[in-house]
């Protein structure tokens, strides 16, 4: 057994130099042996191929303003069956959507929950890729509140040289000068407890609601439903009855969450080193969004089968912070938690209860 278990050592120690020796003398050729199945895979298929049939949820953004190496500005991917729906386009919002596969060409839709900057600044590169990735001839649709049109109308304005290049270098069928873009669709929103239908059809249907991020207006969160299955997306908000009451036994909360704690230190720092603005601010910030808890508290009021937390902030560069800021969560929600990263994928198939959780990056 002793002399079994020697040889073994040797030859597990054997097969690691022998892979350090391939890497080092044929490590560029390694790499793109690698490479050309991956491109064959991601050029041929996308992420939408392999779901099996149900609403999914994926996070293109898990963070708010402050940087993060894995929580970029505020973004929600919805998959329903086949169709690919984005809510707000945070910084990094079309490169995180390609890193899981989501088709950028595909979205079907954009919706915007209210125009703060950390929720718009990635719309200029997701209409780019939009357009330029599959020659679409029709601009990315953005729903929003009414005041969506000034920010379509800016982001096309400022990509426009951007349009003009690459049109006189790839030519009308790579980059069809219709397709360019985006075009805004404005929609009126409802009072407090009511929901306007933004999107149905047969298959899907998409509501808006109003929300509660004063001294900011419009804002609005937003339900899909899709075989028999619901997803509700806080936006930027406190604890909000409004959406308590339209999110009543949905299958997920994806809610929005500030830890005031957290925050309060950074408020201190700045203070400390006489940055008046940012000390400021840091004050002003915690008074319009929701604490962890408070998020808890309406996922349990609410009903909801799993809440997800996302625009995390501070976005939590230390492992060790998650503690702190899900503290008190398990004892306001019953059910369970994720607390979310750039990539968190959720599944629920159609017509069951299963709720499924894991990662796309
Ligand atoms: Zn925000
Ligand atoms: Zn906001």
């Amino acid at each position: 057994m002793r002399k079994f278990l020697a040889i073994l050592v040797a030859l597990i120690a054997l097969v690691g130099v022998l892979g350090t020796l391939a890497v080092v003398f044929f490590g560029p050729q390694i790499g793109v042996a690698l490479m050309k199945p991956m491109i064959d895979r991601n050029m041929q298929s996308s992420q939408l191929d392999e779901l099996e049939d149900g609403l999914h949820v994926a996070l293109c953004g898990a963070g708010g303003p402050l940087g993060s190496a894995n929580r970029s500005g505020p973004c929600v991917a919805v998959v329903a069956g086949k169709r690919l729906f984005v809510f707000d386009a945070g910084n990094n919002a079309a490169r995180n959507l390609q890193m899981m596969r989501l088709p950028t060409g595909e979205v079907e839709g954009l919706f915007l929950t209210h125009f703060h900057s950390d929720h718009i600044d990635g719309l200029g590169e997701l209409a780019m890729q939009h357009w330029a990735s599959v020659a679409n001839e029709v601009p990315l649709i953005v729903h929003g509140p009414e005041g969506v049109e000034q920010v379509v109308n800016g982001f096309n304005s400022a990509y426009a040289q951007d349009f003009s290049y690459r049109i006189a270098h790839h030519g009308e069928a790579a980059t069809p000068p219709s397709g360019a873009g985006s075009r805004a669709v404005p929609f009126a929103v409802p009072p407090a407890g009511h929901s306007v239908t933004v999107l149905e059809d047969d298959t899907v249907k998409i509501i808006a609601f109003r929300v509660q991020h004063d001294p900011i207006h419009p804002a609005v969160g937003y339900g899909v439903f899709y075989g028999g299955r619901s997803v509700f997306i806080s936006g930027d908000t406190l604890k909000n009855q409004t959406l308590i009451d339209q999110a009543k036994g949905a299958d997920l909360l994806v809610h929005e969450a500030l830890s005031r704690k957290l925050v309060g230190i950074m408020q201190a720092g700045a203070k400390k080193a006489g940055r008046k603005n940012l000390e400021k601010i840091m004050w002003d910030i915690t008074n319009y969004h929701a604490s962890p808890v408070e998020a808890a508290e309406a996922a349990q009021e609410a009903g909801v089968g799993h809440l997800l937390y996302y625009h995390i902030v501070p976005p939590l560069p230390i492992g060790l912070l998650e503690q702190v800021y899900l503290e008190g969560t398990d004892d306001a929600f019953e059910g369970d938690i994720t607390l979310g990263e750039d990539g968190t994928f959720i599944s629920l198939p159609t017509d069951s209860k299963e709720i499924k959780v894991d990662a796309l990056m």
